[in-house]
């Protein structure tokens, strides 16, 4: 089967029978060439329907480590790029991908950008990693070219830098991390730029979500939505399953693209859950040659809604991404996730770093202390932080202010290179 751009305006049931027949070929496929699955699905079920996608085995990221090239379904000499990600224990987990996976990564970038009503008429400037084993920049540089859009190549650098850019080139687009967006903001305002008056009309936001489950902007996103002038789109990547789900005009969750994808919603057990309700976000990638995978678990936690969107496509669409299922905690009753604590502490002024620390307590439960940092650390700003956290999440956490570069030390320590928010120390069996 080809690619069909459109799937997305047919009937439900139509896009059902479709996505029945793309999975009976894509175990098939698995079935025929790849070692690992060939081992996994000693006898492959009789599949009528996308539903018997249960009776298939789910895939962990810790077998895709672990067993990392034996997903590979061609020849070593048919790949065409090689790309990494992180796996469980910080080292790399690589994808390979065929000049065929290259051509749907494009093919789901360019859907990605037209459900932001991108159109060749847009220049955008293309402010993320295009190196580095990362897959996101080329993945939004091949979907903008697919689309016949023009693209500036500034990676993500220099905030000054991007600011005459976008006052000397005119771009009406950015695809950004929403934080580095901020920076951007914030830059503009220090050199007197007003930004909401440039030709910039659109953002597409990765890495980072800016919505709350209901949709409405959280704090990261009422940073990057200041201007009124420019419009901002939540995506969502996964790179082992070479995909990215985008926002349309209206904003009611992240769209998928039947044809490419069929995406599970599992609770603890494994068991589909209904639409609308939490759980892990589990993936079966379709139309791939290189790596396919079949069911695999992201980690991510949000949930699916497949009602056709007001935009009048049809296919199913993810909330945003409520937490990691490891970083679940219980805390007094309440299941918590480290990112809506985050959110809180964004809010809060004259927090300027901080670290959140889970621990298994003497009544085996799960504790958080927050350490912020702060120069000027005090009651009333430990009392903002306690109230803005009760309010967000429903319980009050043991607060320690700190100085800024303690809590900097904590981020960064063992020599990582990105910050670190949340450490666990719970044992592994707490409850
Ligand atoms: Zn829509």
């Amino acid at each position: 089967m080809n690619f069909i751009s459109d799937i997305d305006k047919k009937d439900i049931s139509d896009i059902s029978k479709i996505q029945s027949e793309l999975l009976r070929e894509t175990v098939a496929y698995l079935c025929k060439n790849s070692p690992f699955y060939r081992e996994k699905i000693k006898a492959p079920p009789d599949i009528k329907s996308i539903e018997d996608i249960k009776k298939l085995p789910i895939t962990a990221k810790e077998e895709l480590q672990k067993d990392n090239w034996a997903f590979l379904c061609v020849e070593k000499d048919r790949l065409a790029e090689i790309v990494a990600t992180t796996g469980i224990t910080g080292s790399h987990v690589f994808i390979g991908l065929t000049k065929k996976d290259l051509d749907r990564l494009a093919e789901n970038e360019k859907r990605c950008f037209s459900y932001a009503d991108v159109t060749p008429q847009d220049l955008f400037l293309l402010s993320v990693t295009m190196d580095n084993l990362f897959i996101a920049g080329m993945a939004y540089y091949s979907g903008l070219q697919r689309l016949g859009a023009a693209v500036v190549r500034i990676g993500p650098h220099s905030p000054k830098k991007q600011i005459e850019l976008i006052q000397t080139l005119h771009p009406t687009g950015i695809v950004a991390v929403p934080s580095f967006l901020t920076a951007v903001y914030k830059q503009a305002e220090k050199d007197g730029v007003r930004l909401e008056k440039s030709s910039l009309k659109k953002a597409v936001l990765i890495g980072e979500s800016i919505r709350n489950p209901d949709f409405s902007s959280n704090t990261l996103g009422k940073m990057v939505e200041k201007f009124n002038t420019i419009e901002c789109f939540s995506t969502y990547g996964i790179t082992e399953a070479q995909l990215a789900f985008c926002e349309c005009r209206h904003h009611k969750g992240l769209h998928s693209h039947p044809d490419l994808v069929y995406a599970e919603i599992l609770d603890d057990a494994g068991n589909a859950v209904k639409d609308g309700e939490i759980g892990e976000l589990v993936v079966t990638t379709l139309q791939m040659e290189g790596m396919p995978l079949l069911r695999y678990r992201t980690g991510d936690i949000t949930f699916k809604i497949t009602d056709r969107c007001d935009c009048g496509r049809a296919s199913a669409r993810l909330g945003p991404v409520i937490g990691r299922k490891a970083q679940k905690l219980k805390v007094k009753g309440t299941t918590v996730y480290p990112k809506a604590i985050e959110n809180a502490l964004l809010e809060v002024e004259g927090v300027e770093n901080y670290v959140i620390e889970a621990y298994t307590g003497d009544d085996q439960a799960d504790h958080i202390i927050v350490k912020i940092g702060a120069h000027n650390g005090n009651a009333a700003l430990e009392n903002a932080i306690c109230e803005n956290i009760r309010a967000k999440v429903r319980f009050t956490p043991n607060i320690q202010i700190m100085l800024p570069q303690e809590i900097e030390k904590i981020q960064y320590a063992g020599g990582r290179r990105k910050p670190m928010t949340f450490v666990d120390r719970r044992q592994k069996n707490s409850v």
